[in-house]
């Protein structure tokens, strides 16, 4: 496997969390990276980085903060573990062996041989969709990789191929060329330094590689979004649901999405209000669910304290860390409250102090 070595140091791809030891930088890089494409994470992780350099000053920050420099990367649940976690580490130190750190809340098997390799030298395979593929297609396992055998005879094979002088660059390396070259469909094999030890190539049609049981779709739900403004504020909520649990939304309704159910919902929560207009709709994607939304603007008579509720001002809106299925819904709410069109930075632009 020299080769695939020569290949990523020649052709590996230049990331900003790259050429670093430092296991709580592969650690921040390993938690965004996972479910987030590598392109999004680049941006994050240097802001992130800036804002905290190392683990005591992750560890000492608000929990607020560190959604806001979340805020657009989903799965929120990573961040809040991530800086409980934090607080343990700066507490008792890292631990270096694949074990301890899976010990650690939040850190699973992938993560854990990420950072036992590239920080600590531990030849550990970190087996996750990229190197699955690329393991399945090199040895040509026709086998479903779901099952737990199949499974367990990737790693091996994967755990066969780290050298023990560069365990963390040959983890890279293949996730690299699943990222480049050994893609999801058509791998590229012609560029591919491997042709000529892959008996997925051999044995033809490597791109029917890895098998996989069929996926469920995700579930859609209708779900009514109320813009609530009165004078230069909108009503937003904090949520106590396991789904973006914590974070702030405008008033959801889930089950329909019309101006009746959303006028009902606030009704139930005691707000006085009069419909304006329906602002239009927006989709979102999560694991398990899609939302289809739409959007209603209401204007309330008064300002009437709500459970978990705050009515914001523009500004206040701006610096709260709302998910980006709230996205279409809080550039609406902008231009309600200024009666400008939003900043079309993804996803807020940069405030003084989150640099
Ligand atoms: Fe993947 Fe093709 Fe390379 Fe085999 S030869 S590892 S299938 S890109």
């Amino acid at each position: 496997m020299a080769r695939l070595l020569t290949w990523y140091d020649a052709h590996g791809r230049e990331l900003p969390f790259r050429g670093t030891k430092d296991p709580y930088r592969v650690w921040v890089s390993e938690i965004m990276l996972q479910q987030t494409r590598t392109s999004t994470v680049a941006a994050y992780y240097e802001r992130f980085m800036a804002r905290f350099p190392d683990v005591h000053s992750l560890a000492d920050a608000r929990e607020e903060e560190v959604l806001k420099l979340w805020e657009g990367l989903g799965y929120y649940s990573r961040a809040r573990m991530l800086h409980k976690t934090a607080r343990r580490v700066a507490r008792d130190g890292f631990p270096e062996t694949q074990e301890a750190l899976l010990a650690l809340p939040g850190i699973g098997p992938y993560t854990a041989a990420g950072i036992a390799s590239i920080a600590f030298g531990q030849p550990t395979p970190a087996i996750d969709g990229n190197l699955t593929r690329v393991i399945a297609r090199l040895y040509d396992v026709r086998d479903n990789v779901r099952v737990p055998s199949v499974a367990r005879r990737l790693k091996e094979h994967a755990a066969n191929l780290m050298p023990p002088d560069r365990p963390g660059d040959m983890n890279q390396a293949l996730m690299d060329l699943g990222a480049t070259v050994c893609v999801p469909g058509t791998p590229a094999c012609e560029r591919c330094p491997l042709t000529g030890q892959c008996a997925g190539f051999a044995a033809g049609e490597p791109e029917l590689l890895p098998l996989l049981p069929d996926k469920k779709p995700p579930r859609p739900v209708e779900v009514a979004v109320a813009v609530v403004t009165c004078g230069d504020r909108v009503l937003v909520v904090r949520r106590h649901q396991a789904l973006l649990n914590n974070l702030y939304v405008f008033v959801l309704s889930e089950g329909l999405s019309d101006a009746a159910h959303a006028a009902a919902r606030l009704a139930h929560l005691g707000i006085d209000a009069q419909y304006k207009e329906e602002l239009g709709s927006a989709r979102h994607v999560f694991t398990h669910r899609v939302w289809n939304m739409q959007l209603h603007h209401f204007v309330a008579v008064a300002p009437v304290s709500v459970t978990g509720g705050e009515w914001v001002t523009a500004d206040e809106l701006d610096a709260l860390p709302l998910p980006t299925a709230m996205k279409v819904a809080r550039a609406h709410a902008m231009r309600l409250l200024t009666g400008r069109e939003p900043d079309a930075t993804f996803p807020h632009k940069p405030r003084e102090g989150l640099r």
